[in-house]
């Protein structure tokens, strides 16, 4: 058990595209990579995230983390158990879009609008490497977008469409929080 170090913007590693995991290294109960998956997990929770991708812990690995359970940042959105996805692939993005604030801990103190597909296919593997496929909507399918993009060495940066709705998380609860909170 151990919190990682995150890696910041500018850091190179958030750039490049990430590794395939290797099933075969999840079947050690003891090793090295489930030692590593706990660590992610141990980190998005020590640094109230709601999700964490390998890039951002320093491997580049296809490997993320998910968990929400009422986080302040977040307000209102239903809750998603801890989930871990192995080498996962997203497709079938819902033609709907809506709009809203993200955070990363890569890019911490700022908050972004961005549209996102309210509807996305997640097919993957969890860490035992048995197959994952499902439809996500809603606040899951963002988080699904926004950390998948991770391994595709992409940021909630590159997804906005107008950059005057990038702010610093202080002038974001002064100016934003009210008037156009995440719908
Ligand atoms: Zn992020």
């Amino acid at each position: 058990m151990a919190v990682l170090k995150v890696a910041k913007l500018g850091n190179p590693i958030l750039r490049q595209i990430s590794k395939q995991v290797n099933l075969k290294e999840l079947t050690d109960q003891q090793g090295e990579l489930q030692e590593f998956i706990d660590d992610m997990i141990d980190t998005m929770r020590e640094e109230d995230g709601v999700g964490l991708a390998a890039p951002q812990v320093n491997r580049s690995l296809q490997i993320v983390v998910l968990e929400y359970e009422n986080n302040e940042r977040y307000p209102g959105e239903s809750s998603i158990p801890v989930t871990v996805l192995v080498n996962p692939v997203l497709s079938d993005y819902g033609e709907e879009k809506s709009l809203g604030w993200e955070s990363c801990l890569s890019l911490i103190d700022f908050r972004g609008l961005v549209p996102r597909s309210t509807s996305v296919t997640l097919k993957a593997y969890d860490r035992d490497g048995d197959r994952i496929e499902k439809r996500a909507t809603g606040f899951e399918a963002v988080v699904l977008q926004h950390e998948i993009d991770h391994l595709n060495g992409k940021v909630f940066l590159d997804r906005m469409e107008d950059l005057t709705k990038l702010a610093y998380q202080e002038e974001f609860e002064e100016f934003w929080l009210k008037k156009d909170q995440v719908s």
